[in-house]
């Protein structure tokens, strides 16, 4: 083969971008020809990537988006940290699959011939490839380790999905000591940098992620951003409760709660401005200060903010 291109899924996470790196670097190591492997990408550079790639001085794939026209037996293809076909490089038709290195449910995927297919239910690719390394005896350098272990990281939220696996834990330990870091400081920053909401005005904020509601006769605005940048938080807050008051009264609504949740921590900081707000803060067993609670456990608004809304609601009424 003259190349063999290794793509991630579309809409890259770090996984899909760090994993087609490190397997670049693998399968370079230990090819017998002088076949190019070469680590391509299905879409931008998400923020944390982008922390993770600079932060390691690493080069992003390159951005290809299709196999059309492949010709067989000319260039080849592995899929990593996917294997569903509506998640792959456009045309996968016109290519040649070799290899599938995965860590989600088998689809509908379908090849030529027989192929190196390695599914496991662990937290990530990349703790996949670090036992390739192993059981080939391949040194891992610094920069792939910090590759590797920004994946494990981020798919796992350091160990705090419930996909976590043992393998992951051990991985990252391993790795962490190659790569020179600690994974909890290393990991604050990069999901810091992921969720970083600086450069967005308050009503950009406000409308990304939001619903309204009729509970009980009353009408309430519910909006949801994910972050960990609270230095940006902090100086907007002014700016975000005034433009929340400005479109509860546009919509004629009873009130606004803008919900900020930190996934690392596992909390919220909610803001209300409008009715309800002590008697919200009472449910969520909080205390309301200057337009806002703090909320421990909230990750949901579906299923613990609605509830606990109309509870508030129905007691104030
Ligand atoms: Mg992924
Ligand atoms: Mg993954
Ligand atoms: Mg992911």
């Amino acid at each position: 083969m003259d190349k063999v291109y290794i793509s991630g899924h579309k809409n890259p996470d770090t996984d899909s971008i760090c994993s087609p790196l490190a397997y670049q670097y693998l399968k370079s190591q230990i090819a017998k020809d002088d076949t190019e492997y070469l680590a391509i990408r299905q879409g931008d550079i998400n923020l944390e990537t982008a922390f993770v790639l600079n932060y390691f001085d690493m080069e992003a794939p390159l951005l290809k988006t299709s196999m059309k026209d492949e010709k067989e037996g000319e260039n080849g293809l592995i899929l990593v940290d996917h294997n569903e076909r509506n998640q792959a490089i456009d045309d996968i038709e016109d290519a040649e699959i070799l290899e599938i290195i995965d860590h989600h449910r088998v689809a509908n995927v379908t090849t030529k011939n027989p192929i190196y297919f390695r599914n496991e239910p662990v937290g990530c690719t990349s703790t996949i490839l670090t036992k390739e390394f192993n059981e080939r005896k391949i040194e891992i350098p610094k920069k792939i380790a910090g590759l590797l272990v920004s994946a494990i990281i981020s798919d796992t939220l350091l160990f705090r999905s419930p996909t976590t696996t043992d393998d992951d834990r051990k991985a990252v330990e391993k790795l962490a000591k190659i790569a020179e870091i600690d994974p909890e400081t290393y990991s604050l920053e990069m999901f810091k940098a992921g969720t970083s909401i600086e450069g967005k005005t308050p009503v950009e904020l406000l409308n990304d992620d939001v619903k309204s509601f009729e509970i009980s006769g009353k009408n309430v605005r519910v909006a949801q951003v994910f972050t960990m940048d609270f230095e940006t938080v902090e100086k907007l807050k002014d700016d975000l409760l005034l433009e929340m008051e400005k479109i509860r009264l546009e919509n004629k609504e009873d009130s606004f709660v803008l919900i900020l949740t930190d996934i690392f921590e596992e909390a919220s900081r909610v803001l209300v401005k409008g009715d309800f707000d002590e008697v919200l803060a009472n449910e969520f067993g909080s205390k309301i200060e200057n337009n806002e609670f703090y909320a421990k456990g909230l990750l949901s608004r579906k299923k613990q903010m609605i509830p606990n809304l109309t509870n508030a609601i129905n007691k104030a009424n």
